[in-house]
């Protein structure tokens, strides 16, 4: 699914030069469900967005299902991401203007997917989330957990292969993340791979590897039994 060589990047500003990954490679087969953990500044954020072709490395090599695309322009990775890739993030990033139905709908309209069959599939995909209640509301009308369920139902609307997870659950009560966490499991047992940086043992105990970051360098991989997967 995804392989990564020997990835670096570094920020560079002004004044200071951060090499937020110093060379990482690792081999994602297609349907696992990988979690990356490790101490904030390590380089988690940095890792997901190259991956979820947000970002370029500054050097390496990144492999999406054979293609290697660590050094596309900004618009070839747009293209590459749409229906390929879901994002789920810590704080939602739903548009605050739009409704609940509109957020969910958004990537099949860059997708130029047609109207109808647009609305079926977020019908569909609201369902799904049982947040179909709430198609006609604003997102600050809505629980944290509502709004999660939204940008879940948002990142899969497009039927994505992959899921990039950025603390999914971190802005969450227990029961609300849990309730994300089963509707992870359950996308991944359907096929979806996932990738989640996380900071909670217990979201990583869903994965069937914990990838742990140090100062931006993979310092052990930790394999899963999956009691909860
Ligand atoms: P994590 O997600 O593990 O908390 P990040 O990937 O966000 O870590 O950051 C890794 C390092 O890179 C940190 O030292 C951070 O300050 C730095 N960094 C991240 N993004 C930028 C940026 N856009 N410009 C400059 N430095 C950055």
């Amino acid at each position: 699914m995804l392989k990564i060589n020997e990835l670096k990047k570094v920020f560079r500003t002004e004044e200071i030069e951060t090499m937020a990954l110093g060379g990482v490679s690792l081999h994602v087969t297609e349907g696992e469900f990988i979690a990356i953990m490790g101490p904030s500044g390590c380089g988690k954020s940095t890792l997901l967005n190259i991956l979820g072709l947000l970002d370029n490395p500054t050097s390496g090599k990144y492999f999406l299902n054979g293609i290697e695309v660590g050094h596309l322009k900004e618009k070839q990775r747009t293209d590459m991401r749409k229906g390929n890739i879901g994002f789920i993030f810590q704080s939602f990033n739903l548009i605050e203007e739009m409704n609940v139905f509109e957020n969910v709908e958004l990537p099949l309209v860059y997708m130029k997917v047609k109207a109808s069959e647009r609305k079926k599939r977020v019908e569909e995909t609201l369902r799904r989330m049982n947040i179909s209640h709430r198609a006609t509301h604003f997102p600050n009308q809505l629980s944290g957990g509502q709004q999660q369920r939204v940008a879940i139902a948002r990142a899969v609307v497009a039927n994505p292969k992959m899921i990039l997870a950025d603390e999914p659950t971190g802005n969450l009560d227990s029961k609300n993340g849990k309730d994300v966490m089963d509707l992870l499991s359950e996308l991944n047992r359907e096929g979806t791979t996932i990738v989640m940086v996380t900071h909670s043992q217990h979201d990583a105990s869903f994965s069937h590897r914990v990838i742990n970051l140090f100062d931006g360098q993979i310092i052990g991989i930790e394999k899963k039994i999956g009691i909860l997967a």
